[in-house]
């Protein structure tokens, strides 16, 4: 089969693989589409650790054509997400908790075991959560990652209808934030972007205000226009957004981190103790958590924007997201 493969020298090639027999709990389903994240650029510069060999992909889906003796979760013909949460232990305290997605001996796709990349893909079958029908596959794709990322980091904001969430970042993560938080969430949306196309498209999306950061002080505007934001979700990749979130919200405001720039941010701690300003990570989410999200898109409360592309576009793809020339979500369509 053909597969987007991770090579020593971080470069990824298109090529023809073998991809062994099914064993025991497991499924093979042929992918139909597979959308290209910034994990992947992590995933094949060796960030998170050296991987030649891996076939990419975690945001897969996918028809199941075969499964294995004694699964009893899935049946050939359904339709399945491959996720960057591919699998948990299933027994520690963080998988009987609802935080399996932070099980110390978890399993994800297109970096620990191979991805969805590719046109077929081997999944835990317990662990591929189905889509619902009435949403589109190269749409579920981007909620198998983004969508149920930026989901996730809403719902762990815990902001309220009505109130102000502050979203850092409206690309390919942050206008799905917007939309959850404006149609599921029902809250005010303030978002902060350095491109005027992103921040009009933002507009576009229901934001309620928008904030250039090339042209205006987003913790000044924020804090005099609003009394500062009641929680705010960074999904850009800047140290800098960071330290502006923390200043932005209020008084026992919760930021929430989602971008992965490799830095450290700022913490003036008597802000920290005095504001009782909290600042939690959020991590993809659970099977659960993804159930939810698609099932919010085929309710068509939102709507992610994706562009079909052909796999051996993969390279290109990655270059246009480095320079950051995106608007939504490039999806490998196998059939292109
Ligand atoms: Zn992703
Ligand atoms: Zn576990």
């Amino acid at each position: 089969m053909k597969a987007a493969i991770v090579n020593k020298d971080h470069s990824v090639d298109v090529k023809e693989m073998e991809i062994r027999a099914i064993q025991a709990g497991e499924a093979l389903v042929e992918v139909s589409h597979c959308g290209v994240c910034h994990t992947d650029l992590h995933v094949k510069d060796g960030d998170f650790g050296e991987v030649p060999g891996r076939v990419l992909g975690h945001e897969g889906i996918g028809t199941v054509i075969e499964v294995a003796d004694g699964v009893t979760s899935l049946k050939i013909g359904d339709r399945v997400s491959i996720a960057w949460f591919f699998e948990g232990c299933g027994v520690c305290d963080y998988c009987v908790s609802g935080k399996e997605t932070y099980c110390r001996s978890v399993k994800n796709a297109g970096y620990s075991v191979d991805g969805a990349m590719a046109e077929k893909c081997i999944v835990t079958a317990d662990y591929a959560v189905k889509v619902p029908e009435g949403l589109d596959s190269a749409a579920a794709s981007s909620i198998t990652c983004a969508g149920v990322t930026t989901y996730k980091a809403v719902k762990v904001s815990d902001v309220k209808p009505g109130q102000w969430l502050a979203i850092y970042g409206v690309g390919g993560l942050g206008n799905l934030a917007l939309q959850y938080a404006k149609e599921v969430f029902n809250a005010k949306v303030v978002a902060i972007d350095i491109s005027d196309e992103k921040l009009a498209l933002a507009t576009e999306l229901g934001a309620d205000m928008v904030i250039n950061v090339k042209n205006e002080d987003p913790e000044k505007v924020i804090q005099e226009k609003l009394g500062g934001a009641h929680a705010a979700v960074i999904t850009a990749v800047s140290k800098g957004a960071f330290n502006q979130a923390v200043n932005s919200v209020r008084a026992a405001g919760r930021v929430v981190a989602v971008g992965l720039p490799s830095d450290s941010m700022d913490l003036n701690i008597p802000k920290l103790v005095l504001d009782g300003i909290e600042v939690v990570g959020s991590l993809v989410g659970t099977r659960e958590d993804l159930r939810e999200a698609f099932q919010f898109a085929a309710e068509g409360k939102v709507v992610p924007i994706v562009h079909n592309r052909p796999i051996e576009d993969v390279n290109d793809i990655m270059q246009e997201m480095i320079d950051g020339t995106i608007n939504g979500r490039m999806v490998i369509d196998m059939s292109l």
